[in-house]
């Protein structure tokens, strides 16, 4: 591509809406543009480095046994009442109406097209297993659209969904597409961790995610010091440590004046942290259903895991007067001394496990002192819902837990038959049994993966993109336009990289080295080959953006040296 004929606007200044680096940086360098919130226009240079990343992931996903298909974007509501989630997305997706007034929604994600296809393809455990795939826009209308590619209305994703007889076969996928991810994010120059995540109410055996690494990531990750375990903090569990167990002793109340907060009990009543329990008011926002959740004063609760352990789509705090409807005291709230009605009681996992613990008294400015579980009250759900911070301890293998940001790029999941059962997608199986079709699903975000190499690779000039998924791998840039020699130099040395495949940029633009090097750093080339002074001896500089190392080659190596580089960068 000749730069004077390219459809490459830079920006000098940085947009004000932008505030991470990849937003910044790809609307500076001209690679995207704005249309409307989370809508965005792929320019030639933002396109062609997508379309890498789409490569890398065709690439693997076929060598990994799986076929890619096209589903349709536009999708009929009746298959989303089928499987029950078109009120369960809700607000989500984008619904829209034909001219019979018959409802339509853009697809967020494709579960319900691709059992729908396969319910009326597959019918013998003979067709099984098989995977599917396709590269294609979802539409997801999000509350908070941001950060350019990475949380956009109108992305790219590549979702892919297996079909099986057995959970053994379901599990083999699970391994092979886990293998394949790892092999597609590496070959992307992506620094990745897969993590255990959250497979939501309906359990599943399993799911992870794959996060990029980097500060400005929405996710918290817990990760081991010592040992491999890492999980999305939505999911990740500890080993909690107890005080040693003492023998029963009798309940008392006691006064505590202004003592509420978790810090002040210990102090006031001189207990340690461990001997404390702090109750929490949630409402289920679907059932609207009042939990009291339980939790040891030194834990916070899990809203993830809470959600997954009564079931509910969400969950939200108590207001100050829904909390007064309750006749609760604010402060004061505990699981003993009361009638609590309708109020369901959530235990955390640790809380059976305590003696002689503290409560909240039920009265205003008291407190209970040695409370017991089993004795004193009972939980109608006993679950893991604690959050876990640094710090805490590794259930794995008894390491330090610490924690990182992450960017979500991709995520596997076992479905089992959640949507076989709805839609009824069933094979019969080899001695005439009919039964519900296993699936698991995977998705890769694209868009967002692209945006994420940016987060990962860039400095205060702008991008540095690795080679594997560069729009441009080198810049070829005469230093003086009106010096025929150079761009003789230059034109050659452009054909003859384009002649062995490798995407390059001339920048035959009548404008000083400066500002056409400003250019190539904020774009990412790569690598920069500049004809200058010595181009009478067939003397180039090549810089590599990475290191800002410059080398000296003569013309006839620098086919040879690119290749090796690329390799490296
Ligand atoms: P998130 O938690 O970030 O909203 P998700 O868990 O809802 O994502 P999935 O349904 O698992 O997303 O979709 C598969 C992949 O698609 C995600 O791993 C992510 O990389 C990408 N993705 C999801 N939502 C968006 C979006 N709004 N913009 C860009 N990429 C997205
Ligand atoms: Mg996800």
């Amino acid at each position: 591509m000749r730069f004077s004929k390219s459809y490459i606007k830079t920006l000098k200044e940085t947009p004000k809406e932008a505030e991470i680096a990849s937003h910044q940086l790809l609307l500076r360098a001209g690679m995207i543009k704005k249309l409307t919130s989370g809508v965005y226009t792929y320019l030639p240079l933002g396109l062609k480095a997508l379309k890498k990343v789409e490569n890398i992931v065709r690439r693997e996903m076929d060598r990994a046994g799986a076929q890619e298909i096209f589903m349709p974007v536009l999708q009929p509501a009746e298959l989303w009442k089928e499987s029950g989630r078109w009120d369960v997305m809700g607000p989500l997706m984008m619904k829209l109406q034909d001219r019979a007034k018959r409802d339509f929604v853009l697809g967020p994600t494709h579960e319900e097209v691709v059992t729908d296809l396969v319910r009326n393809d597959i019918s013998s455990y003979k067709h099984l297993p098989v995977t599917l795939y396709q590269i294609q826009t979802k539409f997801r209308d999000e509350i908070r659209p941001r950060f350019g590619l990475m949380r956009g209305r109108e992305f790219i994703m590549k979702d892919g969904y297996s079909f099986h007889a057995t959970q053994e076969s379901l599990d083999q996928e699970f391994d092979n597409m886990e293998a394949t991810y790892k092999r597609i994010f590496s070959s992307c120059g992506l620094k990745f961790r897969p993590v255990e995540a959250d497979s939501g109410a309906i359990g599943g055996s399993g799911s992870k995610e794959f996060h990029v690494l980097a500060d400005s990531g929405e996710d918290e990750i817990i990760y081991c010091e010592e040992c491999d375990y890492a999980a999305n903090v939505e999911t990740a569990i500890s080993e909690v440590k107890y005080l040693e167990a003492e023998e029963l002793k009798e309940t008392q109340l006691i006064d505590t004046p202004n003592v509420s907060k978790i810090e002040d009990v210990v102090e006031y009543l001189k207990v340690p942290v461990e001997k404390t329990v702090k109750a929490m008011m949630y409402k289920d926002l679907g059932t609207d259903d009042i939990y009291m959740v339980l939790i040891r004063g030194d834990y916070e609760v899990n809203e993830t895991k809470l959600v997954n352990a009564i079931g509910a789509i969400d969950v939200a705090l108590l207001t100050d007067e829904e909390l007064e409807k309750t006749g609760l005291v604010k402060g004061f709230i505990g699981p003993f001394g009361i009638e609590l009605n309708n109020i369901k009681i959530v235990a955390d996992d640790s809380i059976p496990k305590l003696t002689n613990h503290t409560a909240g008294g039920n009265k205003k400015d008291t407190h209970f002192i040695n409370v017991n579980f089993g004795r004193d009250y009972k939980a109608d759900i006993i679950k893991d819902v604690k959050t876990v911070r640094p710090g805490h301890v590794c259930a794995k293998c008894g390491g330090k837990l610490s924690s990182a940001r992450g960017i979500e790029v991709g995520h596997i999941f076992k479905l089992g038959t959640k949507y076989s059962n709805a839609l009824g997608a069933t094979y019969v199986d080899e001695n005439g049994k009919t039964s519900p079709i296993i699936m698991g699903c995977y998705g890769i975000g694209v868009s967002r993966t692209l945006a994420s190499a940016i987060e990962q690779n860039n400095d205060e000039y702008g991008i540095i993109w690795p080679s594997a998924i560069a729009p441009y791998i080198v810049d070829v840039i005469p230093a003086n336009i009106k010096s025929a020699e150079q761009v003789k130099l230059a034109e050659s040395i452009y054909n003859e990289l384009l002649e062995n495949n490798i995407d390059t940029m001339i920048d035959d633009r009548d404008e000083r080295p400066g500002f056409k090097f400003k250019d190539a750093d904020l774009i990412g080339f790569p690598f920069k080959i500049v004809c200058g002074k010595k181009a009478a001896e067939n003397i180039v500089e090549l810089k590599i953006r990475k290191t800002g190392e410059t080398i000296e080659i003569n013309k006839t190596e620098v086919v040879d040296k690119i290749k090796e580089l690329m390799k490296q960068y």
